[in-house]
């Protein structure tokens, strides 16, 4: 077996695989660790499926109503034990994971009330939601208004701002873990347990919401344990662990999660409806292999920091750092060197290597947008994905890989093609 040979027949030169031979053996530590949380997370998907007496016919398909559709029920309930919720919604009715933040907010916030997020401005899709960029159907048309605390210039949390922003108003607190598209860190669910204390110690019956996108099963612990009312992600992220073909789940509160169904479906009717349409064995065949699946593209991730910090590139987070989801930030520098970069992780792509990725304008960016993706499942950013705007620092934003081995090949080949460019020196 000889892997430089057939690493060959990619295109990748016997230096850039030795390059990164050299990375690795310095991530075994590393590596090994984010294998342990995958172990405790495993077990803690695999009890709840037991105690649940998931079955075959969980896997049956649904249609029309899906009125009492045992398999969606199941799945909810293990989702829910899972993230140690009382209830949880998942449902392939939730498109997206705006979608699904979407559903938690306006099911919760009611016209007068008032939206907090103390952590800096939300993931771009949000704001036109909130209303934050006015867009028909925002909830600000509904009458929800909307404070922002921002950061602290080293990352922190504004304490002080935060008590000031809280009023009779404030109804529910939303908090993002993952920086998304901006530079600030993610931030340990420890550190949002401290929030959260924060924010119920100055309005005890105030809502906490976290945006769990990217996330999930990064640790061993996720922000329900940790005091949040709901937390909310996309199926076809982490959760979805590759196969879930389209979802989003919202994990809470019985009373949360209640009004989060009767907005979804309809007052009265709830979690009640909603055929499951064959996607059952996806659903909880990808939330099984989740943890590990999120613990190989974490190592894609910790080795691409490592790799690319050698060449003399500026990444987010940094090669030691810890970790609080999956995304890697890398500045290029230049829009050839993004180019460079996209090609290569296409290039390895299972779906649609042979396509060679370009800039394109895209809706909600002002500039243009380079993507490489060859994915299984359209969009999935599990999947083995870079992208960015092709704007100063030219920074691409990486994440994913159904296997660390394909994320490492992925990896490599970017290196390779900037290598190839005069874009980096190996
Ligand atoms: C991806 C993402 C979203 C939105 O999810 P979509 O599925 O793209 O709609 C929201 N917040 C964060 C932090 C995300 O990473």
């Amino acid at each position: 077996m000889n892997l430089s040979t057939i690493y060959k027949q990619f295109g990748l030169s016997p230096a850039v695989l030795a390059l990164g031979e050299a990375v690795l053996a310095d991530l075994e530590e590393r590596f090994a660790a984010i294998d342990q949380t995958a172990e405790y997370d495993q077990a803690k998907v695999l009890l709840a499926m037991q105690k649940n007496k998931v079955d075959a016919p969980c896997f049956a398909a649904t249609t029309g109503y899906g009125y009492d559709d045992v398999g969606r029920e199941k799945l909810e309930r293990v989702y829910a034990d899972t993230f140690h919720t009382p209830a949880a919604l998942v449902r392939p009715q939730i498109t997206c994971g705006t979608h699904a933040l979407t559903v938690a907010l306006s099911a919760n916030l009611l016209p007068g009330d008032e939206l907090l997020s103390p952590v800096g401005a939300p993931y771009d899709t949000l704001q036109e939601v909130i209303g934050i960029r006015p867009s028909p159907c925002s909830l600000a048309e509904y009458g929800v208004t909307y404070r922002q605390v921002d950061l602290r210039p080293a990352g922190g949390f504004d304490y002080d701002a935060i008590r000031e922003a809280i009023n009779d108003k404030t109804k529910l607190i939303t908090i993002q873990r993952s920086k998304g598209y901006a530079t600030r860190p993610s931030f340990s669910v420890a550190r949002i347990g401290e929030l959260i204390a924060f924010c119920k110690k100055i309005k005890p019956d105030v809502l906490c919401m976290v945006d769990n996108c990217y996330g999930e099963f990064v640790e061993a612990v996720e922000p329900s344990d940790v005091g949040a009312d709901m937390v909310v992600g996309s199926l076809i992220k982490n959760p979805g662990g590759g196969l879930a073909p389209i979802g989003g789940y919202i994990c809470g509160t019985k009373e949360c999660v209640d009004r989060c169904a009767y907005r979804l479906s309809a007052p009265g009717l709830g979690q009640e409806v909603g055929a499951n349409l064959g996607l059952l064995p996806a659903l909880f065949q990808g939330f099984f292999l989740a943890p590990t699946v999120t613990a190989g593209a974490l190592k894609g991730a910790v080795f691409a920091a490592n790799l690319y910090e050698r060449l003399g590139f500026p990444v987010i987070p940094n090669g030691v750092e810890s970790r609080h989801d999956i995304i890697q930030a890398i500045t290029l520098g230049s829009r050839e060197a993004m180019i460079a970069f996209c090609k290569g992780i296409q290039a390895a792509a299972p779906v649609d290597s042979y396509v060679s990725p370009v800039p394109a304008p895209m809706p909600g960016y002002d500039s243009d947008v380079i993507m490489a993706a060859g994915a299984f499942v359209q969009g999935s950013s599990i999947e083995l994905s870079a992208d960015g705007p092709i704007r100063p620092p030219y920074a691409v934003y990486f994440q994913g890989g159904l296997t660390w081995q394909h994320a490492k090949l992925g990896i490599l080949l970017s290196v390779q093609k900037l290598a190839e460019a005069g874009l980096a020196t190996i």
